[in-house]
């Protein structure tokens, strides 16, 4: 491994670690993720992890201060108070985004935040839901509230047009796949291209696929709310506005979409995502013009000025994170985060960037070059720009599969139990991305009904079917990878 340390120290030795830290990157590993001694955790894209320097900050911080229920008056209440408004302008400052702007509203994870704007969202039959076909299954969920109100849905897939000039030539709505949508188990054909009127129309696309790490072009916010009115690719045409929302949840580890340069009217985050803890805990950013448009249904302890309990009165409040948050936010995890955000401002999240890119970046070009006796590639890798991988259009993600020197497949379970021999972690199936994972492994919509039929169920064994992956095995590096991390799964693929 000494050899293959200097060779990759010697192409991407600018890059890796954090020369500017208190601690190299390999001094951080032993003193604050000893759990990791023997094994190689490379699903980061599932779940980062925390330090457990960071974990000690979280539980002196808890254990020294009083916290109390921010809706009460006292001092334990003010504490909780402070610490929730500093949580969210550290998170408004992670985005760039400013307070004037835009808030910040707490939520149960991302999809929590990505619920609460379907349910609100002022969707009428006018109206269109379009997203990108590489979207986790939390965003596409949405279109059950836009279908509902008799909305249009779309799924499109974006093609970047390099060389021109002009960004809003530059990105082409490839196709519009026609929505199915089962009712009684009976598929039924979602009308495309009729949306008219004075509606709001919603676009979501990821910042970083968390199937394949390509890096969706922010340009998408400015060209799409431009759209207002015009035509979208051949067919569709949409009076109305047009909102965007950008699904952060894995890139924002590694690069968070500038609000100020891509004014989003919604990007949600997850803090597992970033840094490990707390869980369960994620963020609706929101654009307070795109808030006020949002029907908040449901009210509830903290998002109520007034109500009578036995006649139809509610006044709600008018301040946009008091009338979002139902309930009690989780105030003793948001209190955490700071601790997280000290590590990822520390490091600078273009220095994690950076380390985390060479890492796949190595990785990739060497899993390239594995080949069988017979010459045949070892790895078939998916993500469109993955032969030139640059670290600004695809994240630190690796997914693809393998085959055998006949030509036929080597199922994904067999990589993960071969993986997890030698205590590699790694991510396998379709990660909760159904486009993405039908686009890359080339599965028609036959092909997913008849895998379904032969009782092929997401986080099954079922790994080839019909000749075909069902899904794939996905690498992801987070800030605490190290090269040996890389190496050992390099090595792992090589021996296979
Ligand atoms: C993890 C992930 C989600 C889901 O986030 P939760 O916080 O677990 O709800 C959604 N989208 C993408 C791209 C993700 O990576």
């Amino acid at each position: 491994m000494e050899g293959a340390k200097e060779d990759f120290l010697r192409r991407f030795g600018d890059d890796y670690g954090y020369p500017n830290a208190l601690k190299n990157i390999d001094e951080m590993r032993s003193t604050e993720f000893k759990r990791l001694e023997g094994l190689a955790y490379l699903d980061h894209a599932g779940a980062t992890l925390y330090s457990e320097a960071q974990l000690e900050a979280i539980f002196r911080d808890l254990s020294t201060k009083v916290y109390g229920n921010p809706h009460s008056q006292s001092d334990s209440s003010q504490a909780t108070s402070d610490v929730i408004s500093e949580a969210r302008q550290q998170v408004l400052t992670y985005f760039n985004a400013s307070p004037k702007d835009y808030k910040c509203l707490f939520t149960s994870g991302v999809t929590g935040a990505l619920k609460l704007v379907g349910e609100t969202f002022p969707w009428s039959s006018e109206s269109c839901y379009m997203y990108t076909l590489e979207n986790h299954n939390s965003v596409l969920g949405i279109r059950e509230y836009a279908l509902d109100l008799g909305a249009t849905v779309l799924a499109v897939d974006i093609e970047e047009v390099e060389h021109l000039r002009s960004p809003k030539q530059s990105i082409h709505i490839l196709k519009h796949s026609t929505q199915r949508r089962s009712e009684a188990n009976s598929p039924r054909e979602i009308q495309n291209g009729k949306c008219s009127g004075n509606s709001y129309n919603l676009f979501a696309f990821p910042s970083e696929c968390n199937f394949s790490g390509k890096k969706f072009p922010l340009e998408l916010v400015n060209i799409i709310k431009g759209y207002a009115g015009s035509r979208i690719g051949d067919s569709l045409q949409c009076r109305g506005s047009w909102l965007v929302l950008i699904d952060a949840a894995k890139g924002c580890a590694t690069e968070p979409p500038d609000l100020a340069r891509y004014p989003a009217d919604f990007v949600t985050c997850s803090f597992y995502k970033m840094f490990g803890y707390p869980t369960g805990l994620g963020v609706l950013i929101v654009r307070n013009e795109a808030a006020r448009l949002l029907n908040k249904k449901y009210f509830s302890g903290g998002t109520v000025s007034a109500s009578i309990a036995d006649i139809d009165f509610v006044k709600k409040r008018e301040n946009i994170e008091q009338l979002f948050e139902d309930g009690t936010v989780s105030f003793l995890d948001i209190a955490s985060i700071r601790h997280g955000f000290h590590i990822i401002n520390r490091l600078t999240v273009l220095s994690i960037a950076r380390h985390t890119a060479s890492l796949a970046t190595y990785t990739r070009n060497k899993m390239l070059e594995l080949k069988h006796g017979n010459g045949l590639k070892l790895c078939l890798l998916y993500g469109r720009t993955v032969e030139k991988a640059n670290p600004s259009n695809v994240g630190p993600t690796i997914t693809f599969n393998l085959k055998r020197s006949d030509g036929s497949w080597f199922g994904y379970r067999e990589v993960e139990k071969l993986a997890s021999l030698s205590s590699i972690q790694l991510r396998t199936g379709c990660f909760c991305n159904p486009g993405a994972c039908a686009k890359f492994l080339g599965l028609s919509h036959l092909d997913l009904l008849s895998n379904l039929e032969d009782g092929h169920v997401c986080w099954d064994d079922a790994d080839v079917l019909h000749g075909k992956p069902t899904g794939a095995v996905r690498i992801s590096f987070g800030y605490m990878s190290t090269f040996e991390d890389a190496e050992v799964s390099r090595l792992l693929l090589s021996t296979s």
